[in-house]
């Protein structure tokens, strides 16, 4: 489908003050939830800090980049002309294909009158007296409105390291989430590449392909699946199309709102042959499935050894140099950090122009005006790419000065980690909420329908209220705590918060550490019909 981009005209220079919501961000968060707000009569305006619309896929512009979850599922499905009608060209969608779907959305729902790009919202504070918020963007816009939907993102406020030197270095950097939009051409140079999560891997082996030398700096090995991306099979396509709307709803009743069937064996209950025919199948389908090979391989740490055993034969065999094989080995347990998906990244490291220096232990020492020096040496470098992740699921929100009841400041109350009620709404912070927040699934579902869940259950919300006379809703302190328990226990489940990863803040100095996604997306979603069904149970309302 090749609609063309930015036909629909933007906000810009509209003079209106006042509207029921403000959104901010225009990702698919931010589009999803502009889309519903006017179907149900709402007015809205939505502030995005961007040129365009796409969020995550307007801004990682890297090389490599591409979704890991199939493109016919990491897609909108409240739309069934829309989701029949987009084609999609490969089973993982690049990021430019998937920009150009935002785009489509955007043109086809006419999005753009009701955002204002390149606009940064700074301050949402809560007036009391008239139950509204007032919320101040960097292009000098002040407005009201009864609601503010946050829909910030979660990987959107980027971390780069505060290495000593950086300042002073001569070449040209990048972060990956903020990469040129007229692209980056490493022909001919020594490029250093720090980080090695999702987004590194993916970059490596294609910026490898270009440049003349590339250092990979390696702080934490990580373990890898082959994507096995290919043309979308057309076979596969119809058949889906046939049944869009069921495989949805079937999906939606899946683990990580995905086609991923919950096994229902256990490792041991196998014989060693049986369970090798497994991992050898997970990785010959590759994808996401190795992760639920079995039902305690996220579990029970025995199990999950004998995955990352597994791995670390395949990361053996792909790399033919023995030491370099050996300083790729993960230690620590597997899934716990993202898993990746690649395409070559591990025999990215056969290739002659491609150094991994290790930097375990030691971390990048400084960089200086012409490399990057780690474990006593300078290893001399044209241009430098951060490719070390996000302040995640808190990062965006604590940059805008949000005040609730009292004035009280959203990070104040969060300064020793993120505390909401299904990730929806926190308590003092009447009238707000934050599209997968901490304390919903998030980043641990297929984040699309993740989405459309938290826009459809506040649209209800709203309508609800609209219905009833309401002016305010909130989550109560009483229902907040045991929510906050309930993720933690079940995060502690679980092998997810084994290890040092972004789900608890742990890749940030200085973040407090609390695992902030809840892991069970099935018990979630019946949960949040739940309190619905309940009268809202856990919010009060008034
Ligand atoms: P975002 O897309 O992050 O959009 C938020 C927007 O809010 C941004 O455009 C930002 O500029 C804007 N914003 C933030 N603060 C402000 C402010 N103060 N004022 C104005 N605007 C603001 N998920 C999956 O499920 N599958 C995948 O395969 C997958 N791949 C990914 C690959 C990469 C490289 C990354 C970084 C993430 C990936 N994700 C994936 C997660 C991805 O973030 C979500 O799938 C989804 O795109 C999030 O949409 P969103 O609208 O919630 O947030
Ligand atoms: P990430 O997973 O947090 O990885 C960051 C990398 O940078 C890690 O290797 C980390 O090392 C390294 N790093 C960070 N600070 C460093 C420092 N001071 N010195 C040296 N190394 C440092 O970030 P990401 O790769 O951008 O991915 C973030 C998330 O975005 C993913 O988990 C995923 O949810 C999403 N994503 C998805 C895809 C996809 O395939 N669809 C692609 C990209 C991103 P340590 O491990 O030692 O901390």
């Amino acid at each position: 489908m090749t609609t063309p981009h930015n036909t629909t005209p933007q906000a810009n220079g509209t003079s209106a003050t006042h509207f029921d919501a403000v959104v901010v961000g225009a990702g698919f968060g931010g589009m999803y939830m502009l889309h519903k707000l006017r179907g149900l009569g709402f007015t809205a305006r939505v502030y995005e800090a961007g040129g365009d619309v796409g969020g995550t896929w307007y801004w990682n512009r890297y090389p490599g980049a591409r979704c890991d979850v199939p493109s016919l599922q990491y897609s909108y499905q409240f739309s069934e002309e829309l989701q029949q009608e987009w084609k999609w060209t490969e089973k993982y969608s690049t990021q430019t294909e998937i920009l150009r779907y935002a785009n489509h959305v955007a043109d086809r729902f006419q999005l753009r009158k009701d955002i204002q790009f390149n606009t940064r919202v700074t301050r949402a504070t809560f007036d009391e007296a008239t139950t509204m918020w007032r919320v101040e963007t960097d292009a000098g816009n002040r407005v009201t409105a009864r609601f503010c939907i946050m829909a910030s993102g979660c990987l959107s406020s980027k971390n780069t390291p505060n290495f000593p030197g950086l300042s002073d270095f001569q070449g040209q950097w990048f972060h990956t989430s903020n990469w040129p939009h007229e692209g980056v051409d490493f022909t001919g140079k020594r490029v250093g590449i720090i980080g090695n999560g999702s987004t590194g891997i993916q970059a490596i082996p294609v910026i490898a392909r270009q440049a003349e030398h590339l250092f990979v700096f390696q702080r934490t090995p990580q373990y890898s699946v082959p994507a096995r991306n290919t043309p979308l099979d057309p076979e596969e396509e119809a058949r889906i199309k046939a049944r869009y709307r069921d495989f949805r709803i079937q999906n939606n009743g899946k683990p990580f709102a995905q086609d991923l069937n919950p096994p229902t064996r256990t490792t041991f209950e196998v014989s060693e042959d049986e369970r090798r025919r497994r991992y050898e199948e997970c990785w010959e389908q590759g994808g996401l499935g190795m992760m639920l090979a079995y039902a305690d391989s996220g579990t029970n740490l025995e199990a999950n050894l004998t995955v990352s055993a597994f791995v670390k034969e395949k990361i053996k065999q792909a790399v033919k140099d023995p030491a370099v094989a050996e300083l790729l080995l993960p230690d620590h347990v597997y899934a716990c950090k993202r898993p990746c998906l690649d395409t070559d990244y591990f025999e990215t490291y056969n290739r002659p122009n491609v150094t991994l220096v290790d930097i375990r232990g030691t971390g990048i020492e400084r960089i200086t005006p012409r490399g990057v020096q780690a474990k006593g040496r300078e290893y001399p470098v044209d241009c430098l790419v951060f490719a070390t992740g996000f302040d995640a699921m808190t990062g965006a929100l604590n940059n805008i000065d949000i005040r609730g009841k009292g004035h009280q400041a959203l990070k104040d109350k969060w300064v020793e980690g993120p505390r909401c009620y299904l990730g929806l709404s926190s308590s003092g912070f009447p009238n707000l909420f934050i599209i997968t927040g901490p304390g919903s699934p998030s980043v641990l579902a297929n984040m699309i329908p993740a989405i459309e869940q938290h826009v459809n259950w506040v649209g209800d919300c709203l309508e609800y209220m609209r219905k009833h006379g309401l002016r305010a809703i909130e989550a109560t302190e009483e229902a907040e705590k045991p929510w906050l328990l309930q993720v933690q226990t079940a995060a502690n489940a679980t092998l997810w918060n084994a290890c040092d990863n972004w789900y608890q803040g742990s890749n940030v100095p200085g973040k407090p550490r609390v695992f902030m996604p809840y892991v069970d997306w099935v018990g979630y979603v019946a949960k949040c019909r739940e309190v619905v069904n309940n009268a809202y149970e856990g919010f009060s309302l008034r």
